[in-house]
């Protein structure tokens, strides 16, 4: 399979994927996803994208709690 954005090749990779509910921030190390090498298009299959969904509504007992700077654009 190639990318559909560039044709290019994808490498398996594990990636940390970061998503926002709520106002907080959550995210999730070490998912299994398909990264183009040429334009770094990201893919996660149908049950990973359900796996992480599911982590994020639920939120229990991460594994590690990080604090998160977090700036307006229009203040930089
Ligand atoms: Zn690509």
């Amino acid at each position: 399979m190639k990318c559909d954005t560039c044709g290019g090749n994808f490498d398996n990779r594990d990636v940390t994927y970061r998503i926002e509910l709520g106002g907080r921030l959550i995210v999730v190390e070490n998912v299994p996803a398909r990264v183009c090498g040429q334009c770094g298009e990201t893919y996660f299959s149908g049950p990973t994208v359900e796996r992480i969904q599911k982590t994020a509504w639920e939120q229990q007992s991460p594994s590690r709690i990080i604090e998160t700077a977090v700036f307006d654009f229009a203040n930089t």
